[in-house]
C-alpha cells in the first residue's frame, strides 16, 4: 500500500521546529527516515511491536535480521539494556556519540521483533544533530536500520532514501549528507573482551587502544570457512549490492591498473558499459594507456570514472563508496571494478562492504 510521506528539508536555524512533527510520528508509531553520520536510518518507536513491523515492511528485510536501536542520551540505554558490563561503559564514554553499536544484553520488554529473537540488543547514540534532536523529542528508543530496499547499498544521500523510501514510509526528514558513509561498528561487550560483528569506522585498533584488547569475529577473518556462521545475522545476507557485477582487485598497483585497462577493452568492444572506482595515484597511469587505444576512443562514453581521491584518504573512499556505486547503477554500469585496500584499519571496513558488494569477487593480484 502507498503511503502519504512528508518531507521535512532541515533548516539549521529552525531545526527544532521542524523536527517537533516528526517526533509526535515516531511517538504514535509511524517510520520516519532520518540522516545519521553514518548513513540514513529509517526509524521506529522500538518498544512498539507494530511499528517495528513496519520497518521491516517498508525495506522488505527479513525478519531474523535485528535492529540497531538508537538513543539520543546516555541514560536511555537503561531502558534497553540489561547488565552493561564496566569495559563497556569505558568504550561508551569514549566513542558514544558516534559510528558504533554496542550489542548487550536486553531487557524483557524489548520484543524480539527487534533482536531478530535474539536474547540481545544493539544501541548506539549517533553524532548528528538531527537524529539527537528527533530520537529526544519522540521520547522513545528508536529503532533503525539502513533507509534503503533490503540489499541495495546503504543511502548516504536523501537522494537515493526518496527513491527507495518514498511512498513507503510515513516521514523524511532531509538533513544533507552523511558524512562517515558506512554503517557503524558493531562490537558484541557481552562478553569478558570486546569482539567485533561488523567492522566499522571505529576500528579494532582504536578499541584495542581504549579497554586492552579487542578480538574480531572469527566468521569474518576466515571466510573460507564455510563451518563459521557470522554471530551478526545482518552479514550472512547478500548486502550493499548494486545492479552491476562488481569485482574488487589489489597488490601491485600497474598490475591492477593493467588489469583495469584489459577489462575496460573488453567490456566496450562487447557492447557493455563499465564503472571504474579507482585514486588519483591510478589515473595519470591509466589515462595514459587510454588515450591511444582506439577501441577505447569509439566508446569512451561507455566507460565511467570514479576517483575516490588519494589511496592514502580512506575517509574519503569510505564516504564515498555506497553514492559511487549508486552513481554507477544510475549511469547504466554492467559491469564495476574497484581499486581494492589493505584490509587495517578503517580499509578492514571497506573490504568488508566491498566483499557484499561483490558477492565474493574478490582478487589479488
Ligand atoms: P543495519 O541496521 O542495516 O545497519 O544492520 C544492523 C546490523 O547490526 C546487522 O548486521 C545486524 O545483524 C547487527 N545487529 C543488530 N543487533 C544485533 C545483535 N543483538 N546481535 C548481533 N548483531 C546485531
Ligand atoms: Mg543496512
Amino acid at each position: 500500500m502507498r503511503k502519504e510521506t512528508l518531507i521535512i528539508k532541515i533548516d539549521p536555524e529552525i531545526m527544532e521546529e521542524q523536527l517537533v512533527v516528526a517526533g509526535k510520528m515516531l511517538a504514535a508509531g509511524k517510520t520516519v527516515a532520518f540522516p545519521t553520520e553514518t548513513v540514513y536510518g529509517l526509524g521506529a518507536n522500538a518498544l512498539s511491536e507494530s511499528a517495528v513491523d513496519a520497518i521491516y515492511e517498508a525495506k522488505g528485510r527479513p525478519s531474523d535480521n535485528p535492529l540497531i536501536v538508537h538513543i539520543a542520551r546516555l541514560d536511555m540505554l537503561g531502558e534497553l539494556a540489561g547488565e552493561v558490563k564496566p569495559y563497556a561503559k569505558i568504550l561508551m564514554e569514549a566513542f558514544w556519540p558516534g559510528p558504533i553499536t554496542f550489542v548487550v544484553k536486553k531487557k524483557d520488554h524489548v520484543p524480539y521483533k527487534v533482536t531478530g529473537g535474539l536474547e540481545t540488543v544493539g544501541v548506539r547514540m549517533p553524532n548528528h544533530p538531527v537524529a539527537l534532536k528527533l530520537i529526544e523529542l519522540s521520547g522513545v528508543p528508536v529503532a533503525a536500520p539502513s533507509a534503503n530496499l533490503s540489499g541495495k547499498p546503504s543511502p548516504t544521500d536523501v537522494k537515493y532514501v526518496l527513491k527507495d523510501m518514498n511512498g513507503r514510509v510515513d516521514c523524511i526528514v532531509d538533513g544533507g549528507d552523511s558524512h562517515v558513509g558506512l554503517e557503524s561498528t558493531v562490537l558484541d561487550v557481552t562478553g569478558e573482551v570486546p569482539v567485533i560483528l561488523r567492522p566499522g569506522k571505529i576500528t579494532r585498533e582504536m578499541i584495542a587502544k581504549c579497554v586492552g584488547g579487542c578480538e574480531v569475529d572469527p566468521a569474518l577473518v576466515d571466510k573460507s570457512r564455510q563451518d563459521l556462521v557470522p554471530k551478526s545475522p545482518g552479514m550472512k545476507y547478500r548486502h550493499y549490492a548494486p545492479d552491476a557485477e562488481v569485482s574488487v582487485y589489489s597488490g601491485d598497483i600497474m598490475a591492477v591498473i593493467r588489469t583495469f585497462y584489459g577489462r575496460i577493452i573488453e567490456v566496450v568492444e562487447s557492447g557493455g558499459s563499465i564503472g571504474i572506482m579507482f585514486f588519483e595515484e591510478d589515473a595519470l597511469v591509466l589515462e595514459r594507456l587510454l588515450e591511444d587505444d582506439a577501441v577505447y576512443k569509439r566508446h569512451r562514453e561507455k566507460v565511467h570514472f570514479m576517483k575516490e581521491g588519494s589511496s592514502k584518504d580512506l575517509d574519503t573512499f569510505a564516504r564515498n563508496l555506497f553514492k559511487d556505486l549508486r552513481k554507477l547503477d544510475e549511469l547504466g554500469a554492467d559491469i564495476v571494478l574497484v581499486h581494492g585496500v589493505s584490509e587495517n584499519e578503517l580499509g578492514h571496513a571497506i573490504m568488508n562492504r566491498l566483499d557484499k558488494a561483490s558477492e565474493g569477487r574478490v582478487f589479488k593480484i
